[in-house]
């Protein structure tokens, strides 16, 4: 007997058919003797549906009632998928996040799990319940709802199964596990069997929304047994893990990301500790900054050029803007522009790898605008309406069509 925790995607509890689907396997998993919490996310387009309605109604709303507004969606699922496991005739019970005992800063849209009072998750399996827990939400000090940031539930699955030591995490979504690239975007795709914390962390935080990156950075910390797999097929997905076999392929994917933007500050002084006191206003206000350029210095002058998350450039641009600082330099921000990486462990010891990927993207005369590079990933900034071009021709490079 075993304790397991299953996640379940917007799309895989979208119906009441598809909610029937995945009352089986969890039943099925439970007839077998486990012990099963399950977390859910909010059927279909749920929450963007809510974003919208918000939105109609106020374009600027407080982020604790867009916490109030978001977490329903959840509510709506862990109910239903409670009632198709009732209908089936086993013992099922369905929390909220702060049921669960999700304690998390107040961090309003994006707030931290601090904590799981366990309590009640362990009450309720030593009855034998199957539990039912609303992802992506928790409680925080001023007993306030909260939301964890969009994708957010997948965390909230590898967190109980961390803090319960769970033998297995699973993740089932609407494709069959990890891939080389987003398998409904990019052709020649191949499914991995299994893939590090480290790369899988490397894909999630450079676009592939399989799983939130988040979710892997806890799955790392407590070492949770990580498997995504398919709610429609039955098939055995991808393992995430602290060592994999190296195979022969020594990169493991190809992603994008369009929720970027450059921010130019254009002739900045060209003085010791500017690029520190740049840098150290947006640490302040918590901004992370990713791609890091600057020009060679020219008339006492120079350019100091960054990215951040779109959501976060207009705060970046509101620091620097009339700013002391920078002397009158010019402030330009761009937003059509997207981040194409590679991802791989094994690159470390294949040199050119960033030879293969900048041909790549030169036979198709696409213009590299930034580089940044780590063990294991390379990133290119380029225009944004070339985005899926360049994914398919670096994966296209890096996985030839056999
Ligand atoms: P869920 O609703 O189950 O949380 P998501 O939509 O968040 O599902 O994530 C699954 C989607 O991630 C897939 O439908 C796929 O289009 C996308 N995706 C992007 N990159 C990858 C990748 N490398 N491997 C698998 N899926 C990927
Ligand atoms: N429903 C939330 C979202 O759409 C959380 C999740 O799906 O993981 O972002
Ligand atoms: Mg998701």
């Amino acid at each position: 007997m075993a304790l397991i925790v299953q996640k379940f995607g917007g799309s895989s509890v979208a119906d009441a058919e598809r909610i029937m689907n995945v009352a089986d396997i969890i039943t099925d998993t439970y007839k077998k003797g486990n012990d099963v919490i399950v977390v859910v996310s909010a059927q279909g387009d749920t929450t963007d549906d809510l974003i919208k309605k918000a939105k109609e109604i106020n374009q600027d709303p407080s982020k604790r009632e867009m916490d109030v507004l978001l977490s329903s969606g959840e509510q709506i699922s862990i109910a239903l998928l409670a009632m198709a496991i009732e209908k089936l005739g086993y013992p099922v019970v369905s929390l909220l996040g702060w049921q669960a005992g999700f304690n998390t800063n107040s961090t309003y849209g994006a707030a931290r799990i601090k904590k799981i009072k366990t309590d009640r998750l362990i009450n309720e399996i030593g009855r034998k319940n199957i539990v039912i827990v609303a992802g992506f939400q928790g409680l925080c000090k001023y007993d306030d709802v909260t939301t964890l940031g969009r994708g957010g539930s997948d965390s909230s699955a590898v967190a109980i199964a961390a803090a319960l030591h769970a033998d297995r995490c699973q993740i089932f979504t609407d494709v069959e596990g990890v891939y080389t690239a987003d398998p409904r975007k990019v052709k020649n795709v191949s499914r991995l069997d299994e893939i590090t914390y480290d790369e899988m962390l490397e894909l999630a935080t450079l676009g592939a929304q399989v799983l939130n990156n988040r979710s892997v950075e806890i799955a790392k910390k407590y070492n949770v047994k990580l498997e995504v797999l398919s709610s429609i097929t039955r098939v055995p997905g991808t393992i995430v893990r602290e060592a994999v076999k190296m195979e022969k392929m020594f990169i493991r994917g190809v992603t994008k990301d369009t929720n970027v933007a450059r921010i130019s500050l254009i002739e900045v002084p060209d003085v010791p500790g500017i690029a520190f006191k740049i840098f150290s206003r947006l640490a302040a206000k918590k901004i992370n900054v990713d791609i890091i350029l600057q020009s060679v210095g020219r008339d006492n002058t120079k350019d100091i050029a960054f990215t951040v998350s779109k959501d976060n450039a207009a705060d970046a641009v509101a620091l620097f803007e009339g700013s002391d600082l920078l002397k009158g330099a010019k402030i330009k921000c761009d937003t059509d522009i997207a981040k194409v990486s590679v991802v791989g462990a094994g690159m470390e010891s294949h040199p050119g790898t960033a030879a293969t990927m900048f041909e790549a993207l030169f036979n198709v005369d696409i213009n590299i605008q930034m580089i940044s590079t780590s063990e294991i990933k390379i990133s290119v900034l380029i225009d944004k309406d070339e985005a899926d071009k360049a994914v398919a021709a670096v994966h296209a490079a890096f996985f030839p069509e056999e």
